[in-house]
């Protein structure tokens, strides 16, 4: 996909942008609509996984950026172990997550952060989210840079 999905197929202009996230039995789901002021063309979009950056940045701008922390006292070898099982990460990801585990771990969408966080109390691992610049430096990762590119279709074969 490139950028010019972003432009209306009919006319050429910037389509209005609109995306939602949800969840649906635990997996993670996106959807767009697009519509261009110009001619009224419309798009409907979705999928699984995180959305394409190109729309993932249009609620970045509208809604920042959170940031997942795992507490102190929780049970890191367990988070880490629940991160890397529903983000599919590879062992180089979760080396890299277990440095910084004390502290601001993932960023993402307000969407994605509380859905993490969803997942790790189920598990009993308290964790926290907080908003992005807060104080302090960050050293977040963000899940669209930690993620595996094929993250989205490991869910596929065990959903109806
Ligand atoms: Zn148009």
């Amino acid at each position: 996909m490139s950028n010019d999905w972003l432009s209306c197929s009919r006319c050429g202009k910037s389509y209005e942008v609109s995306v939602g996230q949800s969840s649906k039995r635990g997996i993670l789901r996106w959807s767009a609509s697009l519509v261009c002021r110009s001619c009224d063309e419309q798009q409907e979009l979705d999928g699984v996984g995180l959305p394409p950056p190109e729309l993932r940045s249009t609620i970045v701008a509208r809604e920042g950026v959170r940031v997942l922390t795992v507490e102190p006292g929780a049970d890191t070898i367990s988070a880490l172990r629940v991160l890397q099982e529903i983000l599919y990460l590879s062992d180089d990801a979760v080396t890299s997550l277990a440095r910084n585990l004390h502290g601001a771990v993932l960023a993402g969408t307000p969407y994605e952060i509380e859905w993490l966080l969803g997942v790790l109390r189920s598990r009993g691992i308290s964790a926290s989210s907080a908003a992005e610049g807060g104080s302090g430096e960050s050293r977040a990762v963000d899940l669209a840079a930690i993620v595996p590119e094929d993250w989205a279709d490991k869910w596929m074969p065990s959903s109806d």
